[in-house]
């Protein structure tokens, strides 16, 4: 727990939250300013700065992250979602507290970002990635 971290406080009990789904080592909770419907943030208890933090159970997360989305697919009806996860400030990472979004959508209530396209010399970048060792 990070004492000045609201997301560990939220997951302590020491803020309110709206909560989804709770066990031993996840917490979900609707966000307080909602995209859409059943927007959800799915957070691990113990401090992760963000998914490059976890050592062997990020896949634990996942499965998580999963099964909460399923669960708000069948509660609202909503068939479609769009995760978000965001690494790092300039992200736009708000909250140093690492979180998926499920922001749900239907094809009555859609949901789709539009974002600007650049120009880019793809083939270059796709073997600039290719050649790129993970660290
Ligand atoms: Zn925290």
């Amino acid at each position: 727990m990070s004492d000045d971290c609201l997301f560990c406080k939220i997951a302590d009990k020491k803020i309110p939250s709206h909560k989804v789904y709770e066990d031993d080592e996840y917490y979900a909770f609707l966000n307080i300013k909602p995209y859409a419907k059943g927007h959800t943030l799915v957070i691990p208890k113990r401090h992760h700065r963000n998914i490059l933090d976890f050592k062997d159970n990020l896949g634990t997360y996942m499965e998580r992250v999963r099964s909460v989305a399923q669960r708000i697919q069948k509660a609202l009806d909503m068939p479609d979602f769009t995760l978000i996860n965001r690494c790092g400030k300039s992200a736009g990472q708000e909250m140093q507290h690492v979180h998926f979004h499920i922001i749900p959508s239907s094809p009555e209530n859609p949901k789709v970002f539009s974002v600007d396209t650049i120009e880019d010399d793809l083939a270059r970048t796709a073997q600039l990635l290719r050649d790129a060792k993970e660290k």
